[in-house]
């Protein structure tokens, strides 16, 4: 058996891994071998592989350090002789960096060591060697100060507590009569490094260790052990890392950029991260170590001087200053900003993408210690890509691949202007349930917000739980924050298909409606006191915070283009309005895959004529009732088919429980009653018989088309009707009449004979015809297994996966909310089924369903229009099982797009 290798060394343009040895190198493991191979500088060391991070943590520290022991010991020789110096002496010390480096990049989250293999003799052995002694014991302090916190776990207190190692500096400094860090002499540093000491050993009952191995190997289980901190396992949750692929650690010769004046540190990239802008930029600091760039303590100067200018005039920093006082790189060090100038594009266009690299300058040594593909925001991603793809860097298909589907909702929805948001105060944080920036006066009702806006006002919709009933106060919000429900709660489903900020589930409000207050932390919010959301996070603000609308770029359009080009499976969109459908229209959408038509039952006076046809004692009174409701859905699909002309659109016949459309509170059934010239008594007695333990599993869907035929024929007439008036006009309309929640073939016969019994008798009434499909959705299990029979007469399928979901799970959509956060923190579900499609188990539904359908009608048309068609990993799996089309919320479209042709791509690879 051949040994397993679980150490790779680089250094001096040699290495045993590359770039392609991600999973098991870590991304900067991987990274830092492959600038070696393309003679970039790199401190000289080596990769502990994330395959020894799964060994650990079944096996434990010393377990491991016995199986790594001999390649580590190997490794640190070949540094050693790269570095010229000697791990541990005394008279010529060879320090180390102890990093991690996860195979995605988890910025921040995990634990850093530098200046390991320091001590008592060392410091002065490092003090002699370069002839700067403050240099050596500020190194000696920060180590301590590293170590002592991470690997010995000398942290504050509280939450509210100092730091204990800062606590000791501002004793030290006070002492000395001094403000700065810079200002502390030698012998001061010494006694830091002395106190620091005595601090440990008495919190922690342990002396710090001075044997430079026994410092590495503690070092080495410390990154391993910060795989598994609670911020690294949210971070992990938030961006749907797996547990399982642990980290590497990476130890690597100290290079130092605190050496004096000829010395520096920055970070930089090789074009914009926020804009995309093709301009190399970045920060550094003279004589400096790495954190204290980001750590701000002091003002880092630009890299280039056309940055340092533009920042100039941002900081109001005259010209003069600037030179003086924060001259740019290329100003200071013309030399060295050559060489890093010249490696970034090296690097760039290496990996033929933006890069985001560390570098060291060790007197007047460039070093650079890290580089990866840079973080970037949605607008940078589309701009970078394309910009590369003209550039004829990269090709159409690896322009699609670079795009983070998710992240174009950045560029859809308003946003929070930078600078507002950085003051503003989180007042909570709930599920980010539909995109987007808002901002407005809290209002607790929705006919109130409606009122509101009448008059001007802006308002955010609060809510414990939205229903239908509050759809038309959702559409004039701003925003809405619900205190219960999950991300396919009502709010968040409507929202999402508005296009609007939604926040929901945020536990943490008390929402009292009597006192009209909304109560956070002990808090009391007012109706009328500002909030602000943000739907793409879930945060909840204080306040009124400014918001600017996108634009969207060119750049964005050809993006689009590209999609359209290499992609298999069509986009449509779920739309219940003109409005919706123009926006989707225009979003690229090729027709609508799912209108809810009871949506189109809530607004002004049609909720009236349902209400009667709902009260009606017998199918005379609900003949009467629907013959009310007909002209006005003729109207609404005459409005949906113009905006959507010569494109399918798939019209869903009732689908929810009756209950829903009456009132529950004692108020509006009052003003029903009053409406209705009928007494409250009679409401209330219809409110109790529509009452269902299990209302989704109820009596809705086709069931009600069962039971009240009349509902189907007078819908199936609005949508023949109304295609007919089109065909007049000249418009071409392609009708797709849907059945939900079929179980059985016999329910589609029923409700089929009566929609085609209905459209041939408008056929004879007007004379004329037109095509027309009608078919289902497949969303209870049963119809998927019995899909061959139901495909006999259903012309075509749509995989209605939020119910599928729901009764394949056995989860209730609407209570989902009370379990599922626990379900996903155990690790029992990786992700939320309502959200990301469980290919594993309801995707072998859908797959089964496909195949059974198409084994007895090979043309069977397929689709998706549960939530899950606007998710990225989802629309790939519904290309992989053949499907025609996805369908999804407006604003998810491009989105969707994106993902079936990324989807097609990797296929064909
Ligand atoms: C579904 O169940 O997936 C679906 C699209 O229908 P609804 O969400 O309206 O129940
Ligand atoms: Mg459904």
């Amino acid at each position: 058996m051949s040994k397993v290798k679980r150490v790779y060394t680089f250094g001096n343009k040699q290495a045993e891994g590359k770039a392609d040895m991600k999973n098991l190198l870590g991304g900067k493991g991987a990274n830092l071998a492959e600038m070696n191979l393309i003679g970039v500088p790199v401190p000289p060391g080596f990769t502990i592989t994330t395959e020894v991070c799964t060994e650990y943590n079944q096996l434990g520290k010393e377990k491991v350090i016995e199986l790594i022991r001999d390649e580590v010991e190997k490794a640190i020789v070949n540094v050693e002789r790269l570095m010229k110096s000697k791990f541990g002496d005394s008279e010529n010390p060879c320090l180390v960096s102890v990093r991690s480096g996860a195979r995605a990049s988890m910025p921040g989250m995990m634990d850093t060591i530098l200046n390991l293999g320091l001590n008592d003799e060392v410091v002065e052995g490092l003090a002699k060697k370069t002839g700067n002694p403050r240099f050596a014991w500020d190194s000696y302090r920060r180590f301590i100060q590293m170590y002592g916190d991470v690997v010995m776990g000398l942290k504050p207190e509280s939450k509210e507590a100092q730091d204990p190692f800062e606590e000791i500096i501002d004793e030290v400094k006070a002492e000395k009569g001094v403000e700065n860090d810079t200002d502390l002499t030698r012998d001061d540093l010494k006694e830091l490094v002395s106190r620091f000491k005595s601090a440990v050993k008495e919190q922690t009952g342990q002396d710090f260790p001075t044997d430079a191995w026994e410092q590495l190997w503690g070092a080495v289980a410390a990154v391993f052990d910060s795989w598994n901190n609670p911020r690294a396992d949210y971070y992990r949750k938030l961006n749907n890392i797996p547990e399982e692929w642990g980290t590497a650690v990476n130890v690597q010769a100290m290079v130092f950029g605190n050496m004096g004046d000829t010395s520096g540190t920055g970070v930089a990239f090789t074009r914009d991260a926020a804009t995309g802008e093709n301009l190399f930029n970045g920060e550094y600091l003279i004589n400096a170590q790495g954190e204290d760039v980001v750590a701000g303590i002091r003002t880092p100067r630009q890299i280039t001087k056309e940055g340092s200018e533009r920042w100039a005039v941002l900081a109001q920093v005259s010209e003069e200053k600037r030179l003086a006082d924060y001259p740019s790189l290329e100003e200071q060090m013309p030399e060295i900003y050559r060489e890093l100038f010249d490696t970034q594009r090296k690097l760039e266009t290496h990996y033929r993408d933006m890069q985001d690299l560390e570098f060291t300058i060790q007197e007047g040594k460039l070093w650079l210690l890290q580089t990866r593909n840079g973080k970037r925001t949605g607008a940078s991603m589309v701009k970078i890509a394309i910009d590369l793809l003209e550039e004829g860097m990269i090709d159409e298909e690896t322009a699609l691949l670079r795009i983070e589907p998710n992240k174009l909702d950045e560029l859809l929805h308003p946003v929070f202007d930078m600078e507002a948001i950085q003051q503003a105060r989180v007042l909570a944080k709930g599920l980010p349930a539909s995109p987007g920036a808002a901002t407005g006066q809290i209002v607790f009702f929705a006919d109130e917000a409606e009122e509101w806006v009448g008059t001007g006002k802006q308002v955010v919709l609060v809510r414990v739980e939205t229903s239908p009933e509050d759809l038309r106060g959702m559409n004039v919000a701003k925003g809405i924050l619900t205190a219960r429900g999950g991300m396919t709660s009502h709010a968040a489903v409507v929202a999402r298909g508005m296009g609007k900020c939604c926040v929901s589930g945020a536990g943490k409000l008390k929402i009292d409606y009597k006192a009209r207050t909304m109560t956070v932390d002990g808090q009391v919010f007012k109706e009328g006191d500002w909030i602000s959301l943000n739907g793409s996070t879930g945060e909840v603000y204080e306040g009124k915070i400014a918001t600017m609308d996108p634009s969207l770029s060119g750049d964005f359009g050809k993006l689009m283009d590209l999609a359209d080009k290499h992609t298999r499976m069509s986009v449509r969109t779920n739309a219940d309005t003109p409005k919706d459908s123009k926006v989707a229209r225009n979003f690229g959408a090729r027709g609508i895959g799912l209108c809810r038509t009871e949506h189109m039952f809530f607004e002004g006076d049609r909720i009236t004529a349902m209400r009667e046809m709902i009260l009606a004692a017998d199918e005379k009174g609900r003949r009467k009732a629907l013959e009310k409701l007909l002209p006005i859905q003729r109207e609404d699909f005459e409005g949906i088919f113009e905006a959507m002309h010569d494109l399918p659109v798939t019209i869903r016949l009732l689908d929810p429980p009756l209950h829903e459309f009456v009132p529950h509170e004692e108020e509006n059934q009052q003003e029903m009653a009053r409406d209705m010239g009928i007494t409250v008594e009679e409401i209330r007695a219809k409110v109790e018989e529509l009452h269902e333990f299990n209302p989704m599993l109820g009596h809705r869907g086709c069931r009600l088309g069962i039971t009240y035929p009349e509902i189907s024929e007078m819908q199936a007439r609005a949508i023949i009707e109304a295609a007919l008036n089109l065909k007049k006009k000249g418009i071409r309309t392609l009708p797709e009449i849907m059945i939900p929640l079929i179980g059985t073939h016999q329910e589609f016969k029923i409700q089929e004979d009566i929609i085609r019994n209905t459209a041939e008798k408008v056929f004879e009434e007007r004379g004329d015809r037109i095509e027309y499909l009608v078919g289902t959705m497949i969303e209870i299990p049963r119809a998927a297994l019995t899909a061959d029979k139901i495909a006999e007469r259903a012309e075509f399928f749509s995989f209605g996966t939020n119910d599928l979901t729901q009764m394949g799970f056995g989860y209730s959509r609407d209570d989902s909310g009370k379990f599922l956060p626990v379900y996903i923190n155990k690790g029992i579900l990786k992700y939320d089924p309502f959200q990301v499609l469980d290919q594993e188990g309801i995707g072998q539904l859908v797959e089964m369903g496909t195949k059974k359908g198409r084994s007895t009608r090979p043309d069977l048309k397929v689709g998706i229009c549960g939530e899950h068609g606007g998710e990225p990993s989802s629309v790939e799996f519904c290309h992989r099982v053949g499907m025609n089309y996805v369908s999804c919320s407006p604003y998810r479209v491009p989105i969707a797009r994106i993902a079936a042709a990324q989807a097609a791509i990797k296929d064909k690879q």
